[in-house]
């Protein structure tokens, strides 16, 4: 069975005896989560900064990685559903049942945040999970492997660290659910892994987002959404504005204003200020730094090895062809392609692989209707992803499946029809039984 085997085994044994479907086991459980948060809060904020640098400002409650857990779990398991009338002594609902063993393997850029909001659904709607945090997040994931065990129930919940050798035996066993949050390519080894099982997926990926700006948006109000939205956590955020589409006109008053708004979020030398983070790890930063060699660098461009820092980062001019146009940006660095007008960049959004968001600073709401991507967010960027009443997820190659608030609770629900039939009044069922008569068939 192996050590992994073995784990999934125990898992199992404790979902089918049953104990994590009554409700109270589930609320108890939650509150443990939200005592972990609670005492552990200094660990967890330490452990992510020594993995991320993480800065004043991105421990907070916003976007961060210590979210509460309110409005994240949603309890309800069951709906009355109309019937027919030869059903009408019956009761038809949908029961919301929770899958069984099901796994969250999580990425490295919000170290917590991004096992803990599926984990809530997944112990909302009643699974056992095995949690597998980035090996990346070296520190984050030995706390959670150390700490978050002694809080919640060992028999239903359990801390997988792994590497991709280990992942990869992980995901021979069987689960009844697969959460995966990490880069499309990552996602399709482990759709393929899920398939041999027929398990289920969502894949929370990620990709490049396009920023549209029109010719007519505030400008001033433009540069501070966009530099906040892509600086935040030195741009590795998944839904961060990855290039901006604009006139020519547009790129050179944005490049005075993008300069102002930096200086006023991180001063005259961004490297000293306390609200602006590191690269994760060295590979990481290499990747990064060979984008700078896209168009003309018009703002920053300065880096350090060793400190894996790199500035603040705006890109004039940038060809569809050169490196930072090839692939997710995932660090400090903003692009600009310079488009004719708006049916121009919904082309070139249109022509390349369905982002995880669009951003489009316009009172036109065609970029949005001509577009797909997995959510949309008008004249900012980010915030749509701080509304635990909208779905959060990817499509095509961004992902697929949705969470957040109540979708999480619903993903990690099997969505069970239920008829329960009433065993009198049995004259009303003989015209479905055998032989069907002339009669019977109304001839
Ligand atoms: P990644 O795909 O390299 O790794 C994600 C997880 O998969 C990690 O736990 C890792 O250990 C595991 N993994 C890596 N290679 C594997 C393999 N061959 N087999 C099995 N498991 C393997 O992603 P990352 O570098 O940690 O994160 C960055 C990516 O995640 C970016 O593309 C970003 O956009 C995306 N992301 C998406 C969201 C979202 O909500 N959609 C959120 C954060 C990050």
């Amino acid at each position: 069975l192996g050590r992994a085997g073995r784990l999934v085994s125990h898992l199992r044994a404790a979902w089918l005896s049953g104990k994590t479907r009554p409700l109270e086991y589930r609320v108890a459980q939650l509150e443990a989560l939200g005592r972990f948060l609670e005492e552990k809060k200094q660990d967890i904020l330490e452990a992510t900064a020594s993995d991320m640098g993480k800065v004043r400002g991105v421990g907070n409650e916003l976007l961060s990685d210590l979210p509460t857990g309110k409005g994240q779990s949603c309890f309800g398991s069951g709906t009355e559903v109309p019937f027919l009338q030869v059903t009408q002594l019956d009761s038809a609902f949908i029961r919301k049942d929770p899958y069984g063993v099901v796994l969250i393997i999580a990425p490295w850029n919000y170290p917590i945040h991004l096992f803990l909001v599926p984990l809530i659904g997944a112990i909302a709607a009643g699974n056992c999970v095995v949690i597998k945090p980035s090996e990346i997040s070296k520190n984050t994931e030995r706390l959670v492997a150390e700490m978050l065990t002694c809080y919640l129930d060992s028999d239903c919940f359990a801390v997988v660290t792994a590497g991709v050798e280990e992942t990869t035996r992980l995901l021979e066993n069987k689960f009844d659910y697969i959460f995966f949050t990490g880069s499309p390519s990552v996602g399709r080894i482990i759709m393929t892994a899920a398939a041999k099982h027929l398990t289920p997926v969502t894949l929370e990926l990620g990709g490049k987002n396009p920023c549209y700006v029109s010719d007519t948006c505030d400008v001033q109000n433009v540069a501070r959404r966009v530099a906040w939205g892509r600086f935040f956590n030195a741009g590795q955020t998944c839904i961060a504005p990855d290039y901006i589409l604009c006139s020519v006109e547009m790129q050179e008053k944005l490049m005075p204003a993008l300069r102002e708004a930096i200086t006023e979020y991180f001063g005259s030398n961004p490297r000293e200020s306390p609200d602006f983070g590191r690269i994760v790890g060295d590979k990481q930063f290499k990747r990064v730094r060979a984008l700078l060699s896209s168009g003309r660098v018009a703002i920053g461009g300065q880096t350090d090895e060793k400190e894996r820092y790199i500035a603040p980062t705006i890109l004039a001019d940038v060809q569809p062809s050169d490196p930072a146009m090839q692939e997710e940006i995932f660090g400090p660095i903003l692009p600009i392609v310079v488009v004719a007008n708006m049916d121009e960049a919904i082309d070139f959004i249109n022509a390349r692989p369905r982002p995880l968001a669009i951003y489009a600073f316009s009172c036109d709401s065609k970029v949005r209707v001509r577009t797909s991507s997995g959510g949309f967010c008008g004249n900012d960027t980010l915030m749509h992803v701080t509304l635990t009443s909208l779905p959060f997820g990817g499509v095509g190659n961004s992902g697929l499946g949705k969470y957040h608030g109540k979708f999480t609770f619903d993903t990690f629900s099997h969505h069970r029809g239920c008829l329960h039939r009433n065993m009198g009044l049995e004259a009303i069922n003989s015209p479905r039984y055998p032989p069907y008569t002339q009669q019977k068939l109304g001839l």
